[in-house]
């Protein structure tokens, strides 16, 4: 089995400090725990940015290249930069894929549109064919996150159609309270599913963090944790840090006998 990669997806864009305290918001917050988190054994971080101002996420181009050029100068860190703006805010289409002008290795790639916090998070044909497109010319793979069965098949017939190229990488969202639920069963499904070649990793919403971590543990897929997904090191415990949700997969997958990928490595197994 390869060597497992740890994705930490550090704010996402909507937690405010009310039920989240501990969540970073400033490009500096950001930036720190995104290292704390590469000390911990992450190879990949997930980057959203927020406005300082508001507390909400921000697709500020300036605000990225902060966070991006404190860990260039700094880590070996792989950057996957989102290009979802604020789900439910369905920011325009340009605006949205800004980020991938400072040339990230990793850019998310919502397969579909799907309800979320309460709004529709919009992810039209066109704006799938735009990302795709300057994915492309911007040498960003795209990390296609997957949260039901429907943008499986929309990711499959864009590879048909030679608009996604192989190998794909795949981040399944289980547990979202309008998606494919965080159960063996629903992901089994999802997984049978997978192209040739593909590699994938699981995040598993609030409840279902560690039971999705561990079914890729155990399958050979990857892992990403992080506060963006879940805030809880165990019921009615906040982690005060998103290297402690870091730490704890890290030493079970040490404890299972399945190494951690370094960030060199891990480019292998993705073929960046
Ligand atoms: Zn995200």
């Amino acid at each position: 089995m390869d060597k497992i990669i740890i994705t930490a997806a550090i704010t996402g864009s909507r937690m405010m400090r009310d039920v989240a305290p501990h969540i970073p918001i400033t490009p500096e917050e950001i930036s720190q725990s995104a290292y704390e988190a590469w000390q911990a054994g992450a190879s990949i971080v997930h980057i959203h940015v927020r406005d300082p101002e508001t507390g909400l996420g921000s697709q500020d181009i300036d605000l990225f290249r902060r966070v991006v050029e404190y860990l260039r100068e700094r880590t070996d860190l792989i950057l996957s930069l989102t290009t979802s703006g604020i789900p439910g805010r369905n920011l325009p289409i340009m605006e949205r894929l800004a980020p991938l002008a400072l040339k990230p290795e990793l850019a998310s790639f919502d397969a579909g549109s799907i309800n979320l916090g309460g709004h529709a998070f919009i992810n039209t044909p066109e704006f799938l064919d735009e990302a795709a497109v300057m994915m492309r010319e911007a040498g960003v793979k795209p990390e296609i996150e997957i949260f039901d069965l429907g943008m499986m098949i929309t990711t499959l017939r864009m590879r048909q159609e030679g608009k996604l190229a192989d190998p794909l990488h795949f981040q399944f969202v289980l547990g979202t309270p309008w998606g494919a639920p965080a159960t063996p069963k629903a992901f089994l499904h999802l997984h049978d599913y997978l192209p040739p070649e593909a590699t994938w990793s699981n995040i598993g919403i609030g409840a279902g963090h560690l039971p999705m971590a561990m079914m890729a543990l155990i399958m050979g897929g990857h892992i990403r944790v992080g506060m963006e997904d879940n805030i809880y090191l165990r019921r009615g415990v906040l982690a005060k840090t998103n290297a402690e949700l870091v730490e704890r997969v890290v030493s079970i997958c040490r404890e299972y006998g399945r190494e951690i990928a370094t960030p060199a490595e891990a480019r292998m197994i993705l073929k960046l």
